[in-house]
């Protein structure tokens, strides 16, 4: 971790957020074999049966987005590991807003500003230029995430927005639309960092990623606030009952790589 970010707040957050993709132990297996048995999906970190790459969503994507996928998908915690966060990536952009939920989230977002922004760039070897939210299908301006980046990047990286082009529609769409979705900007060139609050299918955030790959970005990565694990998913109620589920908090752990932050480019 680099610089040196305040531990007064992580009291706040520690019993209450989770590390997406802590180390799994290995469990114990059929005649006292040691078997790895849950993985996480390289993309959303969502927890899979071992022996998978991706969760069932991201393989989807990538067949039928070759070449387009986000470099990363970066979540800073997941939603459902505790019953508070899952309230809290709600109760955020609830109206009104619940503050303190706003109030974790916001540390969550310090934490990874101040510890693990550059770790974006020396992961993906592209410096990110241009930062965007998902917009909204139904139209709510401002939307409380839009509000939420003007506090954590630089005017100089809000350079650019994504719209909703689509046709309007209730809730979220499930499907993958890139065509649903524009910018008032070419992104042509940009590494765009696509923010978006909960990831639960990502289709939308992966949506507005792929959009800006088509358009000509360099490169596009996405920033969640967290990854949401549903209730009635089996993999994640195994999941729950292991040690990493249950860690509390840690800002020094790398949510861009899961696990040590990336060495510095030898151009730093
Ligand atoms: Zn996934
Ligand atoms: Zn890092």
């Amino acid at each position: 971790m680099s610089g040196g970010p305040s531990l007064e707040y992580l009291p706040e957050v520690a019993q209450i957020m989770r590390n997406p993709g802590q180390p799994l132990e290995s469990g114990a297996g059929a005649f006292g074999a040691v078997l790895p048995e849950l993985d996480y999906c390289r993309l959303c970190v969502r927890p899979i049966s071992y022996g998978y790459s991706h969760c069932y969503q991201c393989n989807q994507a990538s067949r039928s987005y070759r070449g387009a996928m986000p470099e990363v998908v970066v979540p800073l915690t997941y939603a459902g590991a505790t019953p508070q966060s899952r309230r809290d990536v709600y109760g955020y952009k609830g109206d009104p807003p619940n503050l303190a939920a706003v109030r974790r989230l916001s540390i969550l977002m310090y934490y990874f500003t101040v510890a693990h922004w550059g770790c974006i760039q020396r992961f993906t070897r592209m410096p990110v230029t241009s930062v965007v939210t998902v917009p909204s299908g139904r139209g709510r301006k401002p939307h409380p995430l839009e509000e939420f980046v003007t506090h954590y990047f630089s005017k100089d990286l809000l350079n650019n927005e994504a719209t909703f082009v689509g046709q309007p529609r209730e809730g979220r769409g499930d499907g993958i639309r890139p065509d649903d979705f524009g910018f008032t900007h070419d992104p042509k060139d940009q590494h765009v960092l696509v923010v978006e609050d909960s990831w639960v299918s990502g289709s939308n955030a992966l949506s507005v990623a792929i959009q800006a790959r088509r358009a000509g970005a360099m490169g596009a990565s996405v920033l969640c606030l967290a990854r949401y694990l549903r209730e009635d998913d089996q993999v994640t109620k195994r999941w729950s009952a292991t040690d990493a589920a249950r860690k509390p908090f840690d800002p020094s752990f790398c949510p861009v790589t899961r696990g040590e932050c990336p060495p510095p480019l030898d151009n730093e």
